[in-house]
């Protein structure tokens, strides 16, 4: 019931330019078949899906604003962020996905190599061969090991291996969540904390929260009200914008459905004043 009530914008999802599984024309045709208005798509350091999201937007009657989810870190600590309503052909954005891409090759072939010496090969070939064009990272490894008869589950390979900490993990070259914030703000977009819920650690939230951010991710996956509620108070005190998505994947992460999570109508208005799609 609770879908034809709310109209509802999915403002975190991955196409397969990155680590999710549907092509950028599946993922509005879901969108419609879930009844959103909305989408943002924020692929993980690309925005390559556009262009194709674009038209099938149009023709689909779904409304599109511009995203991304970069990766960042803060004194080594990974941290997310969503950039919205930023101009798709800022030359800001395509060098610093360009940096991003480069840094995920390095830190791709870091992970091979340790992968390696427990034994389990996985030449750098295959593994750009089989996601040509993408923005790769360790959903693309994790499957590979899958696929190899290293592990049985993906979920497996990150609890045994690619998991933070664990084993084979490289952080890869740290990339400042300042100078993320300052890219996205000069391609004239907001910035949004990602999935804060999911910060590993709480020492440096409050120094991560005093960076120029437009706004924190409140309403995310499959966390409940209760949980939204501490960062939506945050969110209120400091006056910034509520965003909330997904992070749909697909195949990938089968347990959340597109929609899931989600924003309102005004929500969306507040974030995109430039939507791609209206
Ligand atoms: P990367 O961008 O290479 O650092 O990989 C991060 C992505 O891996 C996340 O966006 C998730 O899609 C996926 N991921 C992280 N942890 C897990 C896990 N435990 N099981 C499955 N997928 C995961
Ligand atoms: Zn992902
Ligand atoms: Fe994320
Ligand atoms: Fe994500």
């Amino acid at each position: 019931m609770w879908c034809r009530i709310f109209k509802r914008a999915d403002l975190h999802c991955h196409t397969n330019c990155s680590d999710g599984s549907l092509t950028p024309t599946e993922l509005i045709l879901k969108a419609k078949e879930r009844a959103l208005f909305g989408l943002s798509i924020t692929d993980h350091d690309t925005i390559k899906a556009y262009p194709e999201a674009i038209v099938a937007a149009q023709q689909q009657g779904i409304a599109l604003g511009s995203g991304v989810e970069f990766s960042c870190h803060y004194k080594k600590m990974p941290v997310h962020i969503l950039g919205y309503d930023f101009l798709l052909d800022s030359r800001h954005i395509d060098i610093l996905t360009t940096q991003h891409q480069t840094r995920r090759l390095l830190r791709n072939r870091a992970i091979l190599e340790k992968l390696a010496q427990k034994g389990m090969k996985i030449e750098e070939r295959e593994l750009v061969e089989a996601h040509k064009g993408k923005s790769v990272g360790r959903p693309h490894i994790a499957d590979l090991l899958v696929k190899k008869g290293y592990v049985s589950t993906i979920r497996e390979a990150f609890h045994l291996y690619l998991g933070e900490g664990k084993s084979c993990y490289e952080m890869g070259v740290e990339f400042s969540l300042s100078e993320a914030i300052e890219t996205i703000h000069r391609a004239e977009g907001k910035v949004f904390l990602a999935h804060p819920h999911l910060l590993a650690s709480t020492v440096h939230t409050k120094a991560i929260l005093d960076l120029p951010f437009d706004g924190i991710e409140c309403h995310y996956a499959l966390f409940s009200k209760e949980s939204a509620a501490k960062w939506l108070k945050i969110a209120e005190e400091r006056k910034l914008l509520i965003s909330g998505g997904s992070d749909f994947h697909g195949e990938a992460k089968p347990q959340i459905e597109l929609g899931c999570s989600f924003v309102g109508q005004e929500q969306f208005d507040l974030i995109f004043h430039e939507p791609l799609v209206k």
